[in-house]
This record gives structure tokens, C-alpha cells and sequence, in this order.
């Protein structure tokens, strides 16, 4: 979607094909049948450091749609009822962290000495340095004297839902990243943002409407079979039902996954394309529920020493908050130990989690519980990983990659998603001008 809008916005004749009847890919909405309400396929959020998602929401109008935090605020909670918060202060960076960290309850005095001295280690580090690609920052954190309590109640609190996998498997750079772009660069780049609206509305429809008014073509409910190739490059993409569309050039926004088998078979062979087969893919499981009675009053917290990660009051953050029950969604990522357990056991799981962890919950009727397993969420960070995401320019002439796992230098968001729109629009550009 950012590509199709930054190329119509240089100028260029656009055609979009999306396999299914609506654009938004790995982030939309749907309406459930049951109540009627709009349920994301999943919780995105985004931080203040993602700068070109939330230029790309500008570009479609729709910003004002999102909430950004003016400064980073979350509760951390715990079903024993201590209440922790990390947050930022109105001070130089990156003293602004200093106060919270200092009063954050779910940490000791000696995991947080040792804490404040990671956070000054990774401050200092160069995350380009190649070590750092093939080390899991679970080795990182112990080698520099890192407590488990640290891990659980405080790495891991950051990293698992931006990187969506544990401490112990995602990259010693792509964690650093993430501290050093979201925590450290500015004051407001932590800041936590999300949907006031379905998620479709925020970016696949807003996309949609941005298309056609720019005057791109728009093929949807059509997948792509196949690309056509011969010696000079990409020759057309034939469509389900058997109808070829060609233009100058093809920018491929496909998941890692999807691309190859749609190359023919001397292409899928090739080094450069049979290297992309060596990413993983991370799940993530979102349990939405629905209350007879108002059971949260933050908007969203995090949570240790339980099964909940993060529970967003989604009642309060899409303007519901009247209607008497409430609407949650807890979102869990790096969901390995639940991605295959029956919906049956999850519900019950969670609806014991969440009686815990508050406490007007075991007073209240949950009238109803939907399970959402989205099995290849996001591309995984795992060492050795960086070298198999490819840039936007391929061997192939007229051919381009965009897609959140290619060379963004991001995890699987969609900010990174953005990202590689914008340097495959940039990349076309630039060759067609030269
Ligand atoms: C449950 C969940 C929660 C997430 N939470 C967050 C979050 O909090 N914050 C965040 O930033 N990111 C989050 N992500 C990740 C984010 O959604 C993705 O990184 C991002 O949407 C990827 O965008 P993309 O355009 O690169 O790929 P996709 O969104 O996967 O787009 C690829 C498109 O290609 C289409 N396609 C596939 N095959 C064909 C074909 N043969 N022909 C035509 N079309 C085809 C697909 O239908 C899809 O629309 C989450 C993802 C999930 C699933």
C-alpha cells in the first residue's frame, strides 16, 4: 500500500493486486458476527520512533483516527495487585527514563543497578557490529550479569511485543534496536500508540479510497499465480482466472513465504531467491472478550507473573465505554505453547488469568469469548536471520521486493512494512530516472 501511494504520488501509473476482497494484509478488521463489534485480527501498536507509519496514516488522513501517547506510560501490573510503571520524564534523554525505572516496583535494587548498566552497555553499542547478529540477546543479558527477574519483569515486558518472540531467540542487534530507536534516541519515540477505529478502516480502506482518488488501479478478491519471466526480466503476473496484466516494472510486497513459489522454477532455484526459505515465522494469539460489567479501567497494561502479557481495554480505547459491559483483547505474542492448544483450553486458561489479575473480573459474566490464532504473524529475528533480508532491488531488472521483512533494519512491523514500501517506490524511481 506505501508503495502503490508514494509511486502514484511521483507520478507513475499504478495497478494493486491483492489476493483477498480487501487491502490491510496482516493488519484488518472484521465485524463478529456474534456482537457486531469491529475485532482486529490482532492488537498493532506502534511507538512515536515509527516515523514513517505515522507519516503514512497522515498521507491517508486517517492520524487523527490513532492515539499516540504524549509521553510513554505503562502500567505493569501483577495478579498479587502491585502495580508497576514505567514512563518517561520531562528530562534530557536519557535521564527522562530514569525516574520511573528507579520506582518500578517489579524489580529489585539489584536487578535494577544491573539493569541501568545493560541500558548504559546497549546506549554505548554499535548494533551494526555482526556479532550482534548471530548472538540472542537472552546471551547478551546474562553475560552482562542480567537477573531472571530482570528478563521477565523487564526485558521481556519491551522486547516480546515489539519483536514477538522471547529474549532468548531474537538478536542481541534487533533487541538493541529497538532500546536504542524506541527508548533512547528521543523523548517521545516510546511513546505507545493504536487504533481508535478497526484497523481496516485506519489503513486498508484509507489505502483503498488513497489509490483510486490518485487514479491507481485497484485488483482485489484476484491472487497472483505466477510471474512470468524470460531472460530480460518479468514479463507479466498471470491472475487466478487466468488473465495476465503487465507494466515496466513489478514491485513484489508478498510475504517471504509467498514470493518463490510464484517465481518459475529456474528463478525459485536461484541462490538469491532460495535464500529468502530461510526465514521463520513467529505466531501471535489474540483472546477478545466480552464482559457484562466494566472490569478495567486503564486503557491498556502489561503484566507480569502471568499468563496475560498486555490487556488492552478496547471499550475505552474505541470510544465504547458507555455501553454498560466491556470489551477486552489480550494479546499474547510469541504465542508458541498456545498456537496449537484447542480454543477450549486457551478460554479457560484466560478467563482464570484474567479473574486473577482483576479482580471486579470474577464478579463479572464473560458473554463472550472469541479466539483469534494468526500462525505466521511476523517474520522471526533469530540470529543469522539480518543476512537473508533481501533490499528492494533485485538481480532482476523491473523486479523490486517490498514486504516487512526485507532490509528495513526493523523487526516485523508495520512501520518496517512502510519502510520497505517507500524504499521500493524510491528504488523504482531512481531507476527509471537513471
Ligand atoms: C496478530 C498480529 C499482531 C501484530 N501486531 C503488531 C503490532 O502491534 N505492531 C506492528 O507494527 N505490527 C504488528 N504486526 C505485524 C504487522 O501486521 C506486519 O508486520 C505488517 O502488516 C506486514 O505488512 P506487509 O505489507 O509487509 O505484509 P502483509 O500485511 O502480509 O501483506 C501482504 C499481502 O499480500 C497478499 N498476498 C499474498 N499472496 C498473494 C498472491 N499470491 N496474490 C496477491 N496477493 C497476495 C496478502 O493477502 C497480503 O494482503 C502484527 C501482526 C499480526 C498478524
Amino acid at each position: 500500500m506505501a508503495a502503490a501511494c508514494n509511486l502514484l504520488d511521483a507520478g507513475r501509473q499504478v495497478t494493486l493486486i491483492e489476493k483477498r476482497p480487501y487491502l490491510g494484509g496482516r493488519a484488518f478488521s472484521f465485524t463478529d458476527r456474534e456482537t457486531g463489534q469491529e475485532v482486529d485480527n490482532g492488537q498493532h501498536i506502534f511507538l512515536g520512533c515509527c516515523t514513517y507509519y505515522i507519516d503514512f496514516l497522515k498521507k491517508l488522513g486517517t492520524f487523527r483516527q490513532a492515539h499516540l501517547q504524549s509521553k510513554m506510560l505503562v502500567k505493569v501490573l501483577s495478579p498479587g495487585h502491585i502495580a508497576g510503571q514505567l514512563s518517561t520524564a520531562p528530562l534530557p534523554k536519557p535521564l527522562h527514563l530514569l525516574p520511573s525505572f528507579l520506582t518500578y516496583r517489579h524489580l529489585g535494587l539489584k536487578d535494577k543497578a544491573l539493569a541501568l548498566y545493560a541500558l548504559t552497555r546497549i546506549a554505548l553499542t554499535n548494533r551494526s557490529n555482526p556479532a550482534l547478529s548471530t548472538e540472542t540477546f537472552g546471551h547478551w543479558l546474562k553475560k552482562h550479569h542480567q537477573t531472571q527477574r530482570s528478563i521477565d519483569n523487564f526485558w521481556n515486558i519491551i522486547v516480546k511485543p515489539c519483536v514477538n518472540d522471547d529474549v532468548s531467540n531474537v538478536t542481541a542487534a534487533m533487541a538493541m534496536m529497538v532500546f536504542q530507536e524506541g527508548m533512547m534516541k528521543t523523548r517521545h519515540g516510546s511513546s505507545i500508540g493504536y487504533s481508535k477505529v478497526g484497523l481496516s478502516a485506519l489503513m486498508g480502506q484509507a489505502a483503498q479510497e488513497y489509490i483510486q482518488r490518485y487514479g491507481g488501479q485497484l485488483i482485489t478478491g484476484r491472487a497472483v499465480l505466477a510471474l512470468q519471466a524470460d531472460n530480460s526480466g518479468i514479463k507479466g503476473v498471470e491472475l487466478a482466472g487466468g488473465e495476465t496484466i503487465r507494466g515496466d516494472v513489478y514491485i513484489s510486497a508478498l510475504p517471504f513465504d509467498d514470493l518463490a513459489p510464484l517465481l518459475p522454477p529456474e528463478l525459485e532455484r536461484a541462490p538469491y531467491f532460495a535464500s529468502l526459505r530461510g526465514l521463520a515465522t513467529a505466531p501471535i494469539v489474540n483472546i477478545h472478550l466480552w464482559y457484562n460489567k466494566q472490569i478495567m479501567h486503564e486503557d491498556f497494561a502489561a503484566f507480569v507473573d502471568s499468563p496475560l502479557q498486555w490487556v488492552f481495554n478496547k471499550s475505552s480505547i474505541l470510544g465504547q465505554n458507555g455501553a454498560g459491559g466491556q470489551y477486552i483483547t489480550i494479546s499474547l505474542s510469541g504465542a508458541f505453547e498456545y498456537i496449537n492448544q484447542p480454543k477450549e483450553v486457551l478460554q479457560q486458561t484466560f478467563v482464570e488469568a484474567m479473574a486473577q489479575a482483576f479482580p471486579k473480573a470474577k464478579l463479572a459474566k464473560v458473554e463472550r469469548i472469541l479466539v483469534v490464532k494468526q500462525e505466521k504473524a511476523t517474520f522471526r529475528c533469530l540470529p543469522g536471520s539480518e543476512r537473508l533480508r533481501p533490499k528492494a532491488e533485485t538481480p532482476i531488472e523491473n523486479l523490486f521486493l517490498a514486504g516487512e521483512w526485507t532490509d528495513t533494519g526493523w523487526p516485523s512491523t508495520m512501520e518496517s512494512a512502510v519502510r520497505s514500501g517507500v524504499a521500493a517506490a524510491q528504488a523504482v524511481v531512481s531507476r527509471s530516472n537513471g
